[in-house]
């Protein structure tokens, strides 16, 4: 099956060369002129790190996110946009820490779009995170994806888009500085308010049980407790067995609310919610930001959302 699908998606590469040949390739028709080709082509893999991304590049780089706004980078199958655009790209993003690696599908892309090697340049935005680990059955010793949801990561990534962008592209040195020291004090900012609004919550009362078990990296930061169904999405999800453990838990710490994650079916949540009885308290965003101008829909739009729901709901109880 694997392979008719590799095969699939190599004729549909195939076909996007054949019909890319016209369209994309178009010249500057009057000297001076701002055209599209001009900008730094620029591919993440998922919609935090394309946020990241364009807040350090702004007017610089034209950008294209894979795994689109709402779905679940864990797993995605790239469409023959993605490959053009992986394609054409003068520089890709991704996070690592085994985010991408459900079905392989990151690293076949950029050896299908000839990004490995030296040709890249493909950067990992977690560069210099301090890793976490999942613990579950068969997974164990494998890396948690989810730094970013420790602000402090977020600005590392920031960083490394810069010396990145940078590195590609030293003409424009100055405004991914510019840029970049602009959005970094943002997230500075947002990570002391964060702190300031969760210590304001008591410590036994700093329990997160969501879906998937996403908030390692945050819980370190903010100094909370994380439960959930599954440990990663790229796992069964939502099994009987999963469900019965997160119910014991609930029912033994008696805790108050839980929370549903905007990238995730919020089924196998809901059932908890009705087995125990413990209300909803609202939508957290963990591996996407949300659709534009709607909740959440940046990278500091959608940690101060999570950092209000988490803070009024915990501090209700
Ligand atoms: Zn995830």
């Amino acid at each position: 099956m694997k392979h008719l699908l590799k095969l699939f998606i190599t004729s549909l590469f195939a076909i996007v060369i054949l019909s890319g040949c016209s369209e994309g390739k178009e010249t500057v028709s009057e000297a001076g002129e701002e055209h599209k080709d001009d900008k730094l082509q620029v591919v993440t893999t998922y919609s935090i790190l394309y946020d990241i991304v364009k807040n350090i590049g702004g007017n610089q780089i034209e950008i294209h996110s894979l795994a689109p706004v709402g779905s679940n980078p864990h797993e995605f199958d790239p469409l023959p946009l993605d490959i053009q655009k992986t394609t054409d790209a003068d520089v890709v993003f991704y996070n690592g820490l085994n985010l991408e690696a459900g079905n392989s599908w990151f690293e076949e892309l950029i050896q299908t779009a000839g990004k490995n090697g030296e040709d890249g340049p493909v950067y990992r935005l977690s560069e210099g995170v301090e890793p976490k680990y999942l613990t579950s059955e068969g997974h164990e010793g494998e890396e948690d994806p989810h730094a970013w949801l420790d602000i402090r990561n977020g600005i590392k990534y920031a960083e490394n888009a810069r010396d990145a962008l940078i590195e590609v592209d030293p003409a424009n040195a100055d405004t991914y500085e510019k840029n970049a020291k602009e959005y970094i004090e943002k997230l500075q900012k947002l990570h002391q308010e964060a702190l300031e609004s969760f210590n304001k919550i008591p410590k036994e009362k700093r329990f997160l049980v969501t879906s998937e078990g996403a908030f390692k990296y945050f819980s370190d930061a903010y100094k909370f407790e994380a439960g959930y169904i599954w440990e990663i999405n790229a796992e069964n999800q939502g099994t009987p067995q999963q469900v019965k453990q997160i119910v014991d838990l609930i029912n033994e710490k008696e805790i108050p609310v839980l929370f549903v994650e905007t990238s995730i079916d919020p089924r196998s949540m809901e059932m908890v919610s009705t087995e125990t009885g413990v209300p909803i308290g609202g939508k957290l965003f963990t591996d996407s930001i949300g659709k534009p101008d709607e909740d959440g829909d940046s990278y500091i739009n959608m940690m101060e959302w999570n950092i209000d729901v988490i803070f009024e709901n915990l501090m209700k109880k």
